[in-house]
């Protein structure tokens, strides 16, 4: 991911691994000098003690995953609350879709029943060794923009194998660290539409697997080198309809008022920070609709762009580039819709005000 997105492990490790039908795990305690201490560690020694972190010994080499980007992963936010505490936010959603993953991939999923009972144990272990941000009233200047929080990565790992197959053994690892902003911006946040294909009907697109992210960072890549923040993906057949974002769904308020995401299909991935935005706009009144827009309806109405995901959380853009020509958004700035958004849900996920959906679940 971005320049602000490296993996600084926290000092556990969760593994648990499929066979003979059922699963063996292990909460491991990886080299560490606890939070206090590492802090006044030298740069170059504590880069190696963070390397030893996101290294492992015990798995194959060459795997399904390591060779063919056979494998799925979730990534889900840990909040520092205002009163003190750390909270969950929609983890429910995250383990239904690392089931529905590791299912789509003929994977034998992982329990959902084991997902949240794991996050809590991996995350309250590091907690204990005085990792993990706390609140900050500093955030709310910034809309939360700048909080920091913890980010928790579930993937799966297959069992050894060079040949086209399946994966019958997967490993499950999750893995956490401190996050900050996603991404990486310069003056106006800036999307370019790309010429790549990100997902096709009947394809992997809706899956949150390894193997889409290969052309997810080309297109972005491309994006940024041309000075672009983000880069937009359009679908596969007409090359025509929005899709999504290399990472992120996205949203467009229109001029008559009405708020379009694209509709879910296959080829768009069922973000959980969408289906909130979605709940949020229509307990406020504003009309949401999921439907197919074309880029010409963009450039011919809209007049707000946001996209959303976990670590972007509701991301303004000012300007969207299409075959060379500009579309620019309002003033350029977060256009009142998106402000809106923003403030709700990071509002809820920070335990500024009432959780009405039950989204919320203390660590
Ligand atoms: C994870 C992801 C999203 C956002 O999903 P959230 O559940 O909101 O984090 C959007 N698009 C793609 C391709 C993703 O991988």
């Amino acid at each position: 991911m971005g320049a602000n997105f490296n993996f600084n492990s926290y000092p556990y490790r969760y593994i648990a691994s499929f066979e003979n039908n059922e699963w063996t795990e292990t909460m491991e305690e990886l080299p560490n000098k606890g939070a206090q201490a590492e802090a006044n560690m030298d740069a170059e020694e504590l880069s190696k003690l963070l390397s030893a972190r996101n290294a492992i010994g015990q798995l194959p080499l060459v795997n399904y995953t390591t060779q063919y980007g056979l494998g799925c992963f979730e990534g889900l936010k840990v909040y520092p609350q205002k009163d003190g505490s750390l909270a969950f936010f929609r983890i429910d959603a995250n383990a239904q879709r690392f089931y529905n993953s590791m299912k789509g991939l003929r994977m034998p999923p992982f329990p959902k029943e084991k997902f949240i009972p794991v996050v809590r144990e991996l995350v309250s272990k590091s907690q204990a060794l005085g990792y993990c941000p706390s609140y900050d009233e500093e955030w709310e200047k910034s809309d939360f923009v700048s909080a920091t929080g913890i980010y928790v990565r579930p993937f799966t790992y297959s069992e050894s194998g060079i040949g086209v197959n399946f994966c019958e053994y997967p490993t499950v690892i999750m893995v956490a660290a401190d996050v900050g902003a996603y991404f990486d911006i310069k003056g106006t946040p800036s999307i370019l539409v790309s010429n790549k294909i990100r997902a096709s009907p009947n394809g992997t697109g809706w899956i949150k697997t390894a193997a889409n992210y290969t052309i997810s960072t080309l297109a972005k890549n491309d994006a940024i080198e041309r000075g672009f923040t983000e880069c937009l993906f359009l679908d596969s057949r007409h090359q025509k309809f929005v899709e999504e974002g290399s990472s992120c769904n996205i949203f467009f308020v229109l001029n008559n008022g009405n708020v379009v995401t694209p509709a879910l299909g296959d080829t768009v991935l069922p973000g959980i920070t969408r289906d909130s935005v979605i709940t949020l706009l229509s307990d406020q009144n504003i009309p949401i609709v999921e439907r197919d827009i074309s880029i010409e309806e963009v450039f011919d109405s809209a007049v707000e762009c946001f996209t959303t995901g976990t670590a972007v959380g509701v991301s303004f853009f000012g300007e969207l580039e299409y075959n060379g020509k500009k579309k620019i958004f309002g003033d350029k700035t977060t256009g009142p819709v998106t402000k809106q958004m923003l403030t709700t849900l990071k509002h809820i996920q920070h335990g500024l005000i009432e959780d009405k959906y039950n989204w919320v679940l203390p660590l």
